[in-house]
């Protein structure tokens, strides 16, 4: 099954994804993810996407697209993948519908994680992640039980560079003018299903969870 998280910066997509992509046992492809691991191993895409993240703007389309059909490329993802912040244009989603295309296949579903914003800026300033195994905390309403440390691996916590608050009106701006467009690009296909991100992850989850069911996953 061919998956697509949409929605803005701090919605869940990531919290959302991981769980499907152990439940479906197919792999989480998260664009923020890799250029963060080409950053902390000092690589040229790494630094090069830094510049963009950090002020809360997309890394470029032709980059990204590039990165990002390569890793569907890879074996493990002929059985079904989760695109989690990718697409984030009409020229990255363009690029991958003819990407799929040309590899015979399609998208079946497009998870719609619907929030309002000034929630998102809560959300996101009070984000921590652990920088070992990545799992997602926050000082507002989901604080490690250890205090300090990542429950599941005892890793440190730290917070994003770009979850600062100006870097988070600037995602959310971009994230308007640049990928909200997308909701309207996937609605006409029919498969898109929107899903209240404001609610507790696990009953976000069970939506999710029931509309991919719905498709016979
Ligand atoms: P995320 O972890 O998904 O919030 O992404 C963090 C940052 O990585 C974004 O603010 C962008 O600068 C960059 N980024 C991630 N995915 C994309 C994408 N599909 N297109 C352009 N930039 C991206």
């Amino acid at each position: 099954m061919n998956i697509i998280f949409l929605g803005p910066p701090g919605a869940g997509k990531g919290t959302q994804a991981e769980r499907l992509s152990k439940d479906l046992n197919v792999p989480q492809i998260s664009t923020g993810d890799i250029f963060r691991a080409a950053l902390s191993q000092g690589t040229e895409l790494g630094l090069e996407a830094k510049k963009y993240m950090d002020a809360g703007e997309l890394v470029p389309d032709e980059l990204v697209v590039r990165i990002v059909e390569e890793r569907l490329r890879e074996n493990d993802c002929k059985g079904g993948f989760i695109l989690d912040g990718f697409p984030r244009s009409t020229f990255q989603a363009e690029a991958l519908d003819r990407f799929l295309i040309e590899e015979g296949s399609g998208i079946d579903i497009v998870l719609n994680i619907d929030m309002d914003s000034e929630e998102l800026v809560k959300r996101l300033t009070g984000r921590r992640v652990c920088r070992e195994c990545g799992a997602n905390y926050n000082i507002h309403y989901s604080l490690p039980e250890t205090g300090g440390e990542c429950d599941q691996c005892g890793g440190e916590l730290y917070q994003r560079d770009d979850d600062n608050e100006k870097t988070i009106r600037n995602r959310l701006k971009v994230y308007g003018q640049q990928t909200e467009p997308l909701i309207d690009y996937y609605s006409g296909t029919g498969k898109m299903v929107t899903v209240d991100g404001s609610k507790k992850p696990g009953e976000v989850y069970d939506v999710i969870r029931g509309a991919v069911n719905s498709l016979g996953a």
